[in-house]
């Protein structure tokens, strides 16, 4: 027995109940502010004519696409055609779809966010256009709701952040001499850019609206194997890539072949998801996960046959998808060469990959990959990997005596190579343990004083500061500090016993987590203590009254290592107000703990009682294994 296509979740992404298949009217609303003189509002006639966005939503361009000299931008009516093969094409509004530019005044301070502007744009469109938004009132319940009406809304902001959004619903209302007053809510979900958006940011915001979900967040974020992953803010270009096979499959736009994974299958040809070929990818399943977890197989190229809206992909070849329910981003790309989780490397003929679980674990099948014409064939073989090194593993060596380093690298085969030389005075002598912490970071902390710096390595020659941890912000008799993976710490004391599992966040602040007490050699000895000594960091009060809290300082906090800036600007505004969303769009280590330090239960060893105690502060769960 196998899973079925919608246990594999096929269709499952509606709005309001209805799927993205046929049309739906797509409404362009240019909305024009104040130029207050910063230079950040400048008209949108001055960067763009109103050719190129009738273009941008309704054309029917050839490629190459370019914004200027020609104007020849992509079509976002053409871009969901194709994406679909053909299954959904949004169209004109009534009125011919792209209304405005409407004069909104100065831009609202302090912004109120795209549900409230988006409400005064439609409020103000619908007060000049009433037939526009009444027209479109297709089941005449006087709601005009996201499943009849998609919206664009071009403010003449350069650096918008672009975003989806339920608008707060705004009421539009038709005066007619001798009639009855008619009136529509208006309440769709909103996709909101600048004019300087580029055409991927565009098209991803509003596929939002068909349900489509955030897939940036992990390795290199799946940039550019699919449309959901992250992408400039204001290149204001025109490369366009496709929705993953996940999201095609999801949306309905795809029936892949489902294959259970094992060595002893026989090869599979792999070719390009189009209209001619629903079925041209291949998910591969086992039953050990059932639908939980999964692979899906994706042909994809530049140069594809009738595809004008793929030529940004990463690559020509073959991607590898994994599904894992419960992970964000839900579907990750596993890329070539090693599998790395975001990674966007496409796997080539001729390569192979023994392909891994989410948990680390192998499934110990190989993957081999052969050119097929202009398909991929993939064939299995039973494999245990020797040895699972994601991508060669960097170390620091420092030497507390002159302060130089070196770092070197554990190679995929476990060899050692010295890759750069410190020269004395690169480290302060004082640190007692430098950590690596992920994501390229490094956690150093020094006993003598409390304090410590939150640094990070970005590439391989290259130490930056990225936060000072002001000194007494650390208990002084920590004797061992691990990397528990996924931003988790553990402190360790071997004074008695005691230990602190913490994090650091994506904004490099410090947390507990939760405190462990494994042995109790001497429960009184904190008790009478004006510390936390449990904790890893000592309480903000036990620290002079003059010093600030660690988070009101102006740290030295240089977040770009995160994600180059246009990216890191995306995560805010762009989280869909979609209620088909399934997954938060948020990583769980971007939203702040709610644990704080001052709402820690007293501490544990002050109750003068020995027990093994874990007080969780907060924060998602995770395992701990007590051995
Ligand atoms: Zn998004």
């Amino acid at each position: 027995m196998s899973p079925t296509l919608a246990d594999f979740g096929h269709g499952y992404l509606l709005e309001r109940g209805r799927p993205a298949i046929g049309s739906r009217p797509l409404l362009v609303i240019l909305a024009e502010y104040t130029d207050d003189g910063t230079g950040e509002w400048p008209s949108i006639a001055s960067l763009h004519p109103r050719e190129y966005y009738d273009g941008l939503a309704f054309g029917t361009p050839t490629p190459p696409f370019s914004t200027s000299d020609p104007i020849n931008p992509g079509s976002l009516t053409q871009y969901f055609r194709e994406c679909s093969s053909g299954r959904f094409t949004p169209t004109r509004a009534q009125g011919g779809g792209l209304i405005g530019p409407f004069i909104m005044g100065p831009f609202p301070n302090p912004d109120p966010g795209l549900e409230v502007t988006a409400q005064q744009v439609i409020t103000a469109a619908g007060r000049a256009f009433p037939d526009v938004f009444i027209g479109t009132d297709t089941d005449l319940n006087r709601d005009v709701t996201a499943d009849e009406l998609l919206i664009l809304i071009i403010h003449n902001f350069t650096g918008y952040g672009p975003g989806n959004r339920a608008n707060a619903p705004a009421t539009v209302t038709k005066h007619a001499p001798l009639v009855p007053d008619e009136q529509v809510t208006v309440t769709v979900l909103v996709a909101g850019d600048g004019t300087e958006t580029p055409f991927y940011q565009i098209a991803h915001e509003l596929s939002h609206s068909l349900g489509t979900i955030d897939l940036y967040g992990s390795g290199n974020e799946n940039q550019l194997p699919t449309l959901m992953s992250s992408y400039s803010f204001t290149s204001d270009n025109q490369v366009p890539v496709h929705l993953d096979a996940w999201h095609k499959i999801a949306l309905g736009w795809c029936e892949p072949r489902i294959q259970q994974l094992r060595a002893s299958a026989a090869p599979i040809i792999v070719g390009e998801i189009s209209a001619q070929r629903p079925d041209g990818a291949v998910i591969l399943w086992d039953p050990s996960r059932w639908t939980g977890e999964y692979f899906i197989l994706e042909r994809r190229t530049p140069t594809g046959v009738n595809q004008a809206y793929d030529s940004g992909v990463s690559g020509d070849g073959l991607l590898i998808w994994r599904f894992r329910a419960g992970e964000v981003p839900v579907v990750t790309h596993l890329g070539a060469p090693d599998g790395e989780p975001g990674g966007n490397g496409v796997w080539r003929p001729g390569q192979s990959f023994v392909l891994p679980w989410n948990d680390q674990t192998s499934t110990s099948i190989e993957l081999t990959f052969a050119a097929a014409g202009n398909d991929i064939e993939v064939s299995f073989g039973a494999r245990q990997p020797a040895l699972i090194v994601p991508r060669p593993t960097r170390l620091i060596y420092a030497s507390s005596n002159d302060g130089r380093g070196v770092i070197g690298d554990i190679d995929r085969g476990g060899n050692l190579h010295d890759l750069v030389v410190l020269e004395p005075g690169t480290f302060k002598p004082d640190w007692t343990h430098i950590v690596g912490i992920g994501a390229d970071r490094i956690l150093y902390y020094s006993a003598t004083d409390g304090r410590g710096v939150i640094g990070s390595l970005p590439s391989v020659n290259k130490l930056d500061d990225l936060r000072a941890v002001p000194p007494g912000t650390f208990a002084t008799d920590w004797t061992s500090i691990i990397s528990l993976g996924n931003d988790r710490i553990l402190y360790y004391s071997a004074t008695d016993g005691r230990g602190v599992i913490g994090s650091i966040d994506a904004g490099n602040n410090l947390h507990d987590l939760a405190v462990i007490l494994l042995r109790c050699r001497h429960p009184q000895r904190h008790a009478s203590s004006h510390q936390r000594p449990h904790l890893a960091l000592e309480l903000r009060q036990g620290r002079g009254h003059g010093q600030q809290d660690q988070d009101d300082q102006a740290p030295d906090v240089r977040p770009r290592w995160l994600r180059p800036a246009t990216k890191a600007r995306h995560l805010a505004p762009c989280v869909t107000g979609s209620q088909n969303s399934r997954q938060s769009p948020l990583n769980p280590h971007e939203r702040p703990f709610t644990g704080v330090l001052g709402r820690h239960p007293r501490s544990a060893s002050g109750r003068g009682r020995c027990f093994i105690s874990f007080f969780s502060l907060g924060g998602p769960p995770f395992p701990l294994a007590l051995t």
